[in-house]
């Protein structure tokens, strides 16, 4: 069977639905191909006995109020994607435990962090100031940069505090504004979902990052991340598009350097003038092209790039309130060490990885579970490939090992004890997220954005360096790297330039 269309998109996570929603909204005739019987890849949601399961969302940057509205909730409202959000109330608390740690609630409103930040590091105001003044910057000069070509006379002339940091780690930028050292640790505290060490990864992204989160707070969706999966989908059939399940795309079909369609596990072959790809470039890479079509350069890149972070959860279903238990903070950040690159070491290894996030949804989704009941979880990180040393036998033993770590860390660091009143208890480790989303490794996170593969120089090359005509890769591990707005809005872009496209018949 042929079918014919103007645009596919393979894989049904964030971008891969934010993209055909465009796609399709702009009259382009549009067929989203998805491996699973459910879109969202990530973006789900699972159920226990009495308890539906949040499997990966903790924080939605960008989305932003209605009268301060993000660039997510832009994109949502042009999309017609309706979906009920919640605002988280506090940024974090952290607690590192030890001789030198601290145990901090931080809250959002960047006039309040501040605040907060000088009283628990006394002298650090000014710069965290100076940081926040910075990262706006960094924020206009890529809405600029994403918004059409960029001139670099303009970036010069208008965007200058940005170009002196484009391409630097966050470490040399925070030692730069001279912020002290407990204060630059405390701002690091989302650093682990980056998962870059502190020396590497880029001031941009990270900064970003913050001044999302802390200036417009971060948002949920009231039904899990499943809801908003389900409102891009239904945004697609809305604008005329369709959406095959359960069919996997094995082939990219390139000929002469374009690619001019898709070939399913089945045998179906997909026509279309553009190809927007949600999986890895490893993948396409690694013998879905012909052999004679696939370029050198794109392997290289491949090859060159560093798998991002995978993720371990333990998911909990507890049969009392958080009011029982005492708890009364949504995201908890819990470590050993205040030394972002310490915790970065742990992340190699299966046993000495003492950095995690506690979840407690009912802080701020009261409705989220039965009444007397909560709903917790927690996350930790791994590099790629620690899972892999494990043998079969040994996985189920260390999987549960993992898992009373971090219920026992957790009880011990934030004073709670929740080991008594698990109901429903449930594990995803990196083997499981490389199965469910076939993502290389396990990766959640797409590549490290380090140096020379970092957002700037991924966005720069979004509308030029395209090796194969006719084939765009959207993705956490796309021009906008990883993270649920990331993806949404790198989907979106992906789209703009593929119409564009085809509007200009190329
Ligand atoms: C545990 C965890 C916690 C996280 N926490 C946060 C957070 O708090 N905040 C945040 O911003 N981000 C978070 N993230 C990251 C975020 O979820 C991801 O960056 C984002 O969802 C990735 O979206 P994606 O578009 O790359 O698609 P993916 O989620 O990777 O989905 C890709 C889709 O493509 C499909 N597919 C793959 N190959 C094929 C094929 N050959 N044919 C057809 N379909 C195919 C897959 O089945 C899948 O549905 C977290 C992720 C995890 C796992």
């Amino acid at each position: 069977m042929v079918k014919t269309v103007d645009v596919v998109v393979a894989g049904a996570g964030n971008a891969g639905l934010a993209a055909a929603a465009a796609t399709a909204k702009m009259g382009l005739s549009t067929l989203l191909v998805e491996r699973h019987n459910i879109p969202g890849g990530s973006a789900s949601s699972f159920r226990r006995g009495r308890f539906e399961f949040e499997p990966s969302l903790h924080e939605l940057a960008g989305y932003g109020s209605p009268g301060n509205p993000g660039d997510v909730r832009d994109i949502f409202s042009d999309l017609g994607v309706n979906v009920e959000m919640l605002e988280v109330k506090d940024a974090f608390r952290t607690i590192v435990t030890g001789p030198e740690g601290y145990d901090l609630v931080m809250p959002v409103g960047i006039e309040n962090f501040v605040y907060a930040m000088e009283k628990a590091v006394p002298g650090s105001a000014e710069s965290t100031v100076n940081f926040f003044k910075l990262a706006g910057d960094v924020g206009r000069a890529l809405g600029y940069l994403s918004s059409g070509q960029p001139d670099p006379a303009v970036l010069q002339k208008d965007h200058i505090n940005f170009m002196k940091v484009a391409n630097l780690p966050a470490g040399p930028v925070l030692d730069a504004l001279n912020m002290p050292p407990k204060a630059q640790q405390i701002i690091m505290t989302y650093w682990p979902y980056m998962g870059t060490p502190r020396g590497q990864f880029s001031f941009v992204l990270y900064s970003l990052m913050v001044y999302r989160y802390i200036s417009m707070s971060a948002y949920i969706p009231k039904n899990r991340s499943h809801d908003m999966s389900l409102a891009l989908e239904q945004a697609i059939r809305d604008h005329g598009g369709e959406v095959w399940y359960n069919t996997e795309i094995s082939e990219l079909l390139v000929k002469d350097g374009r690619c001019y369609g898709v070939r399913t596990r089945d045998g179906s072959e997909i026509h279309s003038k553009q190809v927007i790809a949600n999986f890895y470039p490893d993948r396409a890479f690694a013998g879905m092209t012909p052999p004679n079509e696939t370029p050198k350069q794109e392997v290289k890149r491949a090859n060159a790039r560093t798998l991002g972070m995978s993720g371990y959860c333990v998911y909990l279903g507890l049969d009392k309130s958080p009011e029982e238990l005492g708890i009364k903070d949504y995201s908890v950040f819990i470590n050993t060490t205040p030394d972002s690159d310490e915790q970065q070491k742990g992340m190699y290894t299966l046993d000495n990885n003492d950095f995690f996030i506690m979840n407690c949804l009912n802080i701020d989704n009261p409705g989220c579970s039965p009444e007397g009941t909560s709903i917790l979880w927690g996350t930790q990180l791994f590099a790629p490939g620690v899972w892999d040393q494990l043998k079969p036998a040994e996985y189920k033993a260390v999987k549960n090992r993992v898992a009373k770590k971090i219920i026992t860390a957790y009880e011990r660091a934030a004073g709670v004890k929740i080991s008594d009143c698990i109901e429903e208890i449930s594990t995803a480790t990196p083997v499981t997220f490389a199965r469910y989303l076939d993502t290389p490794d396990g990766s959640i996170y797409g590549y490290h954005g380090v140096k020379w593969d970092a957002m700037l120089p991924r966005i720069m090359g979004m509308r030029g360096e395209q090796w194969i005509q006719g084939l765009r890769f959207a993705g956490g591990h796309g021009a906008r790297t990883m993270g649920y707005s990331s993806t949404y809005i790198n989907g979106y872009q992906t789209a703009q330039l593929a119409a564009q496209e085809i509007k200009e018949g190329r």
